[in-house]
């Protein structure tokens, strides 16, 4: 009876020892297996981590980008650009130094090329060792750049709209804006002014003997010589054709007349080079001046122009006066 007992406890005690080592290794199994998901789980989340930082350094860069295109595009100051620009893109953080202009500098230097302003290269430097700085710069170098050109588009349409194409001075509408203004002010402070019509002589000949190119290299030289016998401040406008106009500021009479006679015979005594061409050309000037012969901006022009006929007549190739 007692070896029955025995055998029957020895076979259970097998039994549970199989059943527990089965027991046991589907347990580590399972262990084993949810360690695995944890060590994942945490992975993805140190993933996902990192994600959203990058995304939140792109957002702060996103804004900051907004707001300083915000704040320059409406500048058409090159200095006044770079200077909200320096002080906006250090928010990036990271940022050393930075510099504008020709700049050749070593180390670590990111250089982006602006393009030329005025006939002098452009150029951003930033010192930085940071690379978030480094993977936005070419972002916001690409902005500077672009408000860099709409100035340069801006200050041409404004030359093109003052100056004239052929001769390089004011165009009338400019010269005329000039003449009301500078008239105004004389008047105003009890100011002399004086006004000058000059019309090259027999200028038809000219075009019809050599050509309209050779007339136009003319009309430039006589616009050149008329701008080198007055003053800086002085206005020099092309008023028609081959008539050009001069307002003399703080000018009274005598000195008109003297700047007239200067005017003819810069261009009468020096023969102008236009292609093949060596031409001798004269003009012909009317001068009248404020307060003496008027006090009205538009009889002043209509009296250089009246005189301007008289000196036509008698002659051309000089200067008259009322
Ligand atoms: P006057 O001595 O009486 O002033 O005679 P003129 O031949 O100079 O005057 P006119 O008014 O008879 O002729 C002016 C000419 O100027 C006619 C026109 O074709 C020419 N002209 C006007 N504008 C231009 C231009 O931009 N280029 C050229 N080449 N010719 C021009
Ligand atoms: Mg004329
Ligand atoms: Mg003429």
């Amino acid at each position: 009876m007692i070896f029955v007992v025995a055998i029957i406890f020895i076979v259970f005690l097998v039994l549970e020892i199989i059943f527990l080592k089965k027991f046991k290794a589907r347990y580590f199994r399972e262990e084993e297996q949810a360690l695995l998901k944890i060590s994942s789980l945490k992975e993805q989340n140190d993933s996902l981590e990192k994600q959203i930082k990058s995304l939140e350094s792109e957002e702060t860069a996103q804004f900051l980008f907004y707001d300083l295109a915000r704040k320059i595009a409406p500048s058409l100051n090159k200095e006044e650009i770079f200077g909200l620009f320096a002080e906006e893109i250090k928010h990036l953080g990271g940022i050393e130094k930075i510099s504008f202009g020709q700049f050749l500098g070593a180390g670590n230097y990111f250089k982006f090329d602006l393009g030329k302003y005025n006939n002098k290269d452009q150029a951003l430097a930033v010192k930085t060792a940071s690379k978030r700085v480094i993977e936005f710069l070419p972002l916001f170098a690409k902005l500077l750049k672009l408000c860099l050109d709409k100035i340069k588009l801006y200050e041409k349409i404004q030359r093109l709209s003052i100056y004239d194409s052929l001769t390089d001075i004011y165009n009338r509408r400019y010269f005329m804006y000039r003449f009301l203004e500078e008239f105004e002010r004389a008047k105003k402070f009890n100011l002399n002014l004086s006004f000058l019509m000059v019309d090259v002589d027999h200028f038809k000949n000219i075009n019809d003997s050599c050509g309209h190119l050779v007339g136009d290299a003319v009309l430039r030289e006589v616009a050149l010589r008329i701008k080198e016998s007055v003053r800086e401040i002085d206005c020099v406008g092309r008023f028609g054709g081959e008539e050009f106009s001069v307002i003399l500021l703080d000018t009274e009479k005598s000195g008109a007349i003297m700047v007239a006679e200067r005017i003819c015979s810069k261009i009468r005594e020096r023969k102008i080079k236009a292609f093949d061409e060596q031409l001798t050309a004269t003009v012909s000037v009317g001068v009248s001046s404020f307060p003496q012969n008027t006090i009205h901006s538009d009889v002043l022009i209509e009296l250089a122009d009246k005189v301007l006929y008289k000196a036509k007549v008698s002659g051309r190739n000089r200067a008259c006066w009322f």
